[in-house]
């Protein structure tokens, strides 16, 4: 009965909740890939002013900083570079050792060095899309906290040179605590399955993926094993630096990666993407992930070989 209950107050506040808003969505994809962040590439002033960007809205919802940090940011070097992830936390009501990630990579490809025209990568997709839902979900969950377990929002930096900052990440936090990493990447255009569908890396890899299956019946989204499997993109995205160390670490996606001709083109903008279908696909991660964050399903840990 606690449990239906749960159910009922859950979707309630989703379907009356303006917290996943279109205008929200809106609101952090355009800002993230705006021209005046410069494509967002490690090292440069872009990357700097979207990492503050992130921080402001960390701490206008009102997100903790993360165990000893003094700052959201988690700063480190790496080949001569200052590198930053952005990690808020939100504690847990009961189980507040059992850590759930939800993260996205917010870093990009820079500007071109030659060329005329547009030369900026501005990297809406890929991965402004990835942040906007971190921030939006992050807002939701801090409004609406069933979070029996504590959570983790991530922007990650400097995946595009090799999933850096999720590498630093996990060397620097304890696998065993990690109940599930929720990693997110380009839902900006529609998927190859179709609208209000979004695809699942390494579904077979851990029972993460059913328990959203089985969490998102009764509503008219689904979420299916990712399509792409000669492109090992479970190992190609930031969800793997996780997964390497055991936990049920997967990335939601929506990109059609067969014909998506902006994916690493300076063309990948704003203005290609519908922000009413990314606000779907955000509302049905944080349905599908419901139960794990309350508490009540814990996914197998991940099998890597
Ligand atoms: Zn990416």
């Amino acid at each position: 009965m606690k449990r239906l209950f749960l159910l009922f107050s859950i979707i309630h506040s989703l379907i009356n909740s303006q917290i996943i808003s279109k205008e929200l969505v809106t609101k952090h994809l355009f800002t993230l890939s705006s021209d005046s962040m410069e494509g967002r590439k490690v090292g440069t002033r872009g990357i700097e002013k979207a990492a503050q960007y992130i921080e402001k809205e960390f701490e206008r919802i009102g997100l903790d900083k993360f165990g000893q940090m003094q700052a959201y940011r988690q700063t480190f070097k790496n080949n001569g570079l200052t590198l930053f992830n952005l990690i808020g936390f939100l504690e847990g009501k009961s189980k507040k050792d059992e850590l759930i990630i939800i993260s996205a990579h917010y870093d990009h490809l820079g500007i071109k060095t030659n060329g005329v025209g547009d030369l900026i990568y501005n990297g809406a997709n890929d991965n402004a899309s990835g942040v906007t839902a971190v921030l939006a979900l992050a807002e939701y969950f801090a409004n609406n906290p069933y979070n029996e377990r504590s959570i983790i929002f991530v922007a990650f930096t400097a995946e595009e040179i090799g999933l850096v900052g999720s590498n630093y990440f996990g060397k620097n936090i304890n696998p065993e605590k990690i109940i599930a990493g929720v990693n997110i990447e380009m839902i900006g255009k529609e998927s190859p399955f179709g609208p209000n569908t979004s695809w699942l890396t390494g579904f077979d890899r851990s029972d993460f993926g059913k328990i959203i299956q089985k969490n998102l019946e009764g509503t008219n989204y689904k979420v299916l094993p990712d399509p792409y499997v000669d492109f090992e993109l479970f190992f190609r995205s930031d969800n793997a630096s996780l997964a390497r160390l055991g936990v049920p670490a997967h990335t939601f996606s929506t990109s059609p990666m067969d014909k998506d001709l902006d994916y690493h083109k300076v063309t990948d903008e704003a203005g290609t993407l519908d922000p009413f279908i990314i606000s779907k696909s955000i509302r049905a991660i944080a349905i599908g992930i419901k139960s794990i964050v309350s508490g009540i399903d814990t996914p197998s840990r991940v099998v890597i070989q």
